[in-house]
């Protein structure tokens, strides 16, 4: 039995100040519980860091740890209260457990690394043996780590973009880090104070240090930017560009559909897609049908084709072609007398300042997107967080290129 404890201390790596009672295996319960002691004399506060007396025992409490073979493994403890002259009694804290948590810091360390390599969270949950709020916990602890120890470094290129959270007009607001491909935080609503309180994140020679800023045209996004990095301009790139050019054709779809309905054509019935993809993306099938659809002369095929050619101003190789094209565009689009794509136009006629700024800045629109779509994937996987704390939570783990390694053994 002696040779068992010594065992297990020397394999959880336990300081001289626990050591390991007792092993007890329960071939039954597929369960080892092993039951710690504290054997230190001194104790430090855990409010303070100031060294106390021992002032009594916490009940025991139960971690759970890496498993040994097919075992579910325990650690069982009463933890020390310290005395603290400053502080009183306060519960001291553990090497092998964070406070508050049920599990051992090696087992939250395994449970990370499964959980960034699974794609599929429920997957590795399931094979973790762990309901959903304890995976969930554990990731808010690991992002909470890695966010308090993460280093203020220098940002050049920063987006601000919103996602919409449950159903409805609930909105969070995402700041990333343009260059470093990651999620640098997650706020509630998109408002200008949310916004603010998002960019007061970065500390104040990061704000300083900021060249561009991509985003939208909502007009709180700007303000905020404004007020807070004055020196960085803003950027509409192509990414969110594009979102109010689609979005415009395929309200033009929809009327013009609804119209052809009631003489009996349904020939735009189901055809969102079709206006979304980029004729080289699409599939033989795909084609022929698209083909045909700008063959009977609708609007929508009017409004596609606006649509498309604005692709060519993102190709232009400076800010003075693009000012040329731009304007060559707006005539066409006022030709076209199609009242929404004229709005549209005005819309970016309004903020061509910014969109021309993309010339100074080159900012790619592939890493805004590509974040877009992995928290897209995240909030269906999970179908739809309830909890705003759990999806910032969910968005930083995966989206955020945290260092969420575990330096405390055990
Ligand atoms: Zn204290």
């Amino acid at each position: 039995m002696q040779k068992l404890t010594t065992h297990y201390q020397q394999l959880l790596g336990l300081p001289a100040t626990w050591e390991v009672e007792d092993v007890n295996l329960s071939l039954t319960g597929q369960r080892i519980e092993v039951r710690l002691r504290f054997i230190g004399n001194a104790v430090f506060c855990s409010e303070c860091g100031l060294q106390g007396t021992v002032y009594d025992h916490a009940p025991e409490q139960r971690w759970r740890h890496l498993d040994t073979m097919q075992f579910e493994t325990i650690i069982i403890a009463r933890i020390p209260r310290s005395q603290c002259s400053r502080c009183g009694v306060k519960t001291i804290t553990v090497p092998w457990a964070d406070r508050h948590s049920r599990f051992t810091l090696m087992f939250e360390g395994f449970a990370i690394a499964l959980l960034q390599h699974c794609s599929n969270t429920q997957a590795a949950a399931k094979m973790l043996r762990l309901g959903w709020q304890a995976t969930s916990d554990i990731m808010n602890r690991a992002v909470q780590r890695a966010l308090s120890r993460r280093a203020p470094e220098k940002l050049s290129h920063i987006g601000i973009d919103e996602k919409s959270f449950k159903s409805g007009h609930h909105y969070i607001t995402i700041l990333n880090d343009i260059a470093g491909s990651r999620v640098l935080d997650v706020v509630e609503e998109r408002t200008t104070e949310a916004t603010e309180m998002l960019l007061e994140t970065l500390t104040e020679s990061q704000r300083t240090g900021v060249a561009s800023v991509s985003v939208d045209m909502w007009k709180p996004f700007a303000s905020a930017v404004k007020k807070l990095l004055p020196q960085a301009d803003i950027v509409h790139d192509r990414f969110h560009i594009s979102k109010y050019l689609n979005n415009a054709v395929d309200i033009v779809r929809r009327q013009e559909s609804r119209q052809l309905c009631k003489t009996g054509n349904t020939s735009l019935v189901g055809s969102k897609f079709t206006w979304l993809r980029n004729p080289e993306n699409m599939n033989t099938v795909q084609k022929g049908r698209f083909d045909e659809l700008m063959e009977s002369m609708l609007e929508t095929g009017v409004a596609w084709s606006l649509k498309n050619s604005f692709r060519v101003f993102w190709e232009c190789p400076t800010e003075a072609r693009a000012k040329l094209f731009f304007s060559y565009w707006c005539e066409v689009v006022d030709k076209s007398g199609l009242k929404l794509m004229m709005e549209v136009k005005g819309l970016l006629k309004r903020h061509s300042n910014n969109i021309l700024n993309y010339f100074k800045h080159w900012v790619t629109n592939a890493v805004s997107e590509g974040l877009n779509s992995k928290i897209q994937m995240l909030k269906a996987s999970a179908r739809g967080f309830h909890n705003f704390e759990s999806y910032r939570a969910r968005i930083l783990f995966y989206c955020g290129k945290l260092d969420m390694r575990i330096d405390t053994v055990p």
